[in-house]
C-alpha cells in the first residue's frame, strides 16, 4: 500500500486502488515496463499491443522459456465470490494467451476459497458452485483442460503447508510494510496466496521452474511478498522468483479507479442481462462534452471515457475499427448517445456467445475440480 496524496498510487488487494500516473508504479515499486520486452514476445495480443498489460517483473525468464520450448507454469486465481467480470476476464485471457505460448506451459488455476472466506465470509459449501461457474468462464475463454491444474486452496494441502513454512519467518512489521494495518485473516490468506504462487515449483510438481503469474496491478503486494519468500526459502526448496506481468486497473461503468464485485451498478459481468447491459452503459461516464454543440466543435476525449476504454481493452479486436472510433470522436463526428448504443450492442453479443460456450463447458468445469480434488490428496505433505 501507499498514500495517494500527491498522486502516489494506492495498490491494495482487498479494497481501493488508485493509480493516476501508472509510470510512478516503475519508481515508487520497481515494476518494469513492459515495452522493454516487447520485441521478445513470440506472438501478439489485444492487450498487448494497447498496452493495458504495461508492466512486469522477470518477463525475461519465461518469454525465453515459451521461445525455448523449456518447461514454465502459468499461475493466477479467482476468489469464488460472484461471477466473471472484466477484472478478472482480462486475468483469465492472460493466462490462456501464456499457456498457448508453447506446448511446455503449464497452469495452474487457483479457486481461493480460503480468501472467500477470510475477505468475504463465504463457507467453502457457498462458494463451491460459484466456482464451477468461475472454471467454466475461463475454459469458454481458451483455457486448455489438458495443461492445466484447477484446485481449491482449501483442498490443496501443499499450498496449505508453504503457508505454515512461511509463517514461521514473517513477521507483524513485514506484513503491515506491505498491505497496512488488516485483520489477521488477512495476512493469513496473503500467505496461503504466496503458497498458491510458489506451488508449481515443488518437487510433486517437477520441481523450480520459471513462473508467470498475470494479475492486476492491485494484486503486486502479493508478488512483492511472494519473491521475499521465494528468496528466503531458496535453500530449502530451490524457488525461482516468481515473474509476473500486469494489467491496469479496469474503471468501474460510473468510472471509480478499479471495478468490483461489491459495486453492482459500476461493474459489468459476463452473464448480464441485456437489458441491463444497455442501461448500465447508457449511464456510464464518457469523455463527451457538455453539449452536443461542444461535441461537435471541440470533440470528446477518449483517454478520459470509460466507453472507449471498454471498446480498447475488451470488446473490439478489431485495430481498424478502434482507431475509427478515436478519430471519430476527437473530430466530433461521433456523439456520446450513439457510441455508446453501438458498444452495447457489442458487449451484448459478445455476452450471448460467451454464455453459450461458458454452458456447454459446465460439466467440464466440475470434471476438472473433481479432478483437482484427486490430484491435492496426492503425494502427501511437504512437512
Ligand atoms: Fe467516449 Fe464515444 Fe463519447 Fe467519444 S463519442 S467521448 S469515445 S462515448
Amino acid at each position: 500500500m501507499s498514500d495517494n496524496r500527491s498522486g502516489v498510487p494506492v495498490l491494495d488487494p482487498w479494497g481501493e486502488s488508485s493509480v493516476v500516473d501508472y509510470g510512478r508504479l516503475f519508481e515508487e515499486f520497481g515494476i518494469e515496463p513492459i515495452e522493454r520486452f516487447a520485441d521478445k514476445f513470440p506472438a501478439t495480443h489485444r492487450l498487448l499491443r494497447r498496452g493495458v498489460w504495461f508492466g512486469c517483473r522477470d518477463l525475461g525468464r519465461v518469454l525465453d522459456a515459451a521461445r525455448s520450448g523449456s518447461i514454465y507454469a502459468v499461475m493466477s486465481g479467482i476468489k469464488p465470490t460472484g461471477v466473471y467480470h472484466l477484472g478478472t476476464k482480462t486475468t483469465a485471457e492472460a493466462m490462456v494467451f501464456f499457456q498457448g505460448l508453447s506446448k511446455a506451459a503449464r497452469v495452474f488455476y487457483s479457486i481461493a476459497d480460503v480468501e472467500a472466506y477470510c475477505d468475504n465470509g463465504l463457507k467453502f459449501s457457498e462458494s463451491h458452485e460459484i466456482a464451477v461457474g468461475n472454471v467454466a468462464d475461463i475454459l469458454a475463454l481458451g483455457l486448455d483442460p489438458e495443461r492445466a491444474y484447477v484446485y481449491k486452496q482449501s483442498e490443496e494441502m501443499r499450498v496449505m503447508n508453504l503457508a505454515s513454512v512461511f509463517s514461521r519467518s514473517v513477521t507483524n512489521n513485514m506484513m503491515r510494510a506491505i498491505y497496512g494495518d488488516r485483520a489477521f485473516g488477512l495476512y493469513f490468506s496473503a500467505l496461503v496466496q504466496a503458497g498458491d504462487i510458489l506451488l508449481p515449483q515443488l518437487g510433486f510438481f517437477g520441481g523450480p521452474k520459471p513462473v508467470i503469474v498475470p494479475v492486476g496491478v492491485d494484486q503486486d503486494p502479493h508478488i512483492r511478498l511472494t519473491r521475499d519468500l521465494a528468496r528466503r526459502y531458496r535453500d530449502e526448496f530451490g524457488f525461482i522468483e516468481p515473474s509476473s506481468i500486469y494489467h491496469k486497473l479496469v474503471h468501474s461503468l460510473t468510472g471509480s479507479e478499479k471495478m468490483s464485485k461489491r459495486d453492482p451498478m459500476g461493474v459489468l459481468t459476463l452473464n448480464e442481462d441485456p437489458k441491463l447491459v444497455r442501461r448500465k452503459i447508457s449511464n456510464a461516464l464518457t469523455g463527451g462534452r457538455a453539449t452536443v454543440e461542444e461535441q461537435r466543435r471541440l470533440g470528446g476525449e477518449p483517454d478520459k471515457c470509460v466507453v472507449y476504454e471498454y471498446y480498447r481493452d475488451h470488446f473490439l479486436e478489431d485495430d481498424e475499427r478502434l482507431l475509427r472510433i478515436r478519430s471519430e470522436c476527437l473530430g466530433g463526428q461521433r456523439l456520446c448517445g450513439e457510441c455508446k448504443a453501438e458498444l452495447a450492442d457489442l458487449v451484448v453479443d459478445y455476452i450471448e456467445k460467451h454464455n453459450e460456450k461458458k454452458a456447454s463447458m459446465m460439466d467440464l468445469a466440475r470434471n476438472l475440480l473433481e479432478e483437482g480434488s484427486r490430484i491435492a490428496k496426492q503425494g502427501g505433505s511437504i512437512l
